[in-house]
């Protein structure tokens, strides 16, 4: 499943370069282009679905995959003790960009104050 028109849908398909730190069959985990914290690596599954929502009614095992992917990634970034951030905007109003779902995995960097 694939959206002609979605950036990281070209970045699965290696149209457009990323730095990958993570990639199994199903999922894919690359670098922000923009880092808001020392880590920030995006973890996507390589189908395309809007949001966290959609992936998650149509394909709950991929969803599974997605979660697990962003954990490695914390081990593999060393930030697994530390603490780290897990985000999905979801929907334009809450910030959400690029509608190809992906998981936001923030380390290194307190964003404590975001929900005080
Ligand atoms: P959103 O605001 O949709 O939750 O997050 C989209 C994220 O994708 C942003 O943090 C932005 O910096 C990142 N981004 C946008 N275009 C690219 C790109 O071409 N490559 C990479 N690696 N990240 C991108
Ligand atoms: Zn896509």
């Amino acid at each position: 499943m694939t959206d002609t028109d979605c950036i990281f849908c070209k970045i699965v398909a290696g149209d457009i370069p990323s730095t990958k730190v993570l990639e199994t069959e199903r999922v894919l985990a690359f670098r922000d282009l923009h880092p808001k914290a020392p880590t920030h690596v995006l973890v996507i599954p390589k189908d395309h679905y809007a949001n966290a929502a959609e992936l998650t009614a149509a394909d709950p095992q991929l969803a599974a995959a997605v979660l697990a992917g962003a954990t490695a990634v914390a081990e593999s970034e060393g930030i697994a003790e530390t603490g780290w951030n897990l985000l999905a905007n979801t929907g334009a109003e809450a910030g959400q960009t690029i509608f190809h779902v992906h998981f936001h995995v923030l380390g290194g960097k307190s964003f404590e104050p975001l929900l005080a």
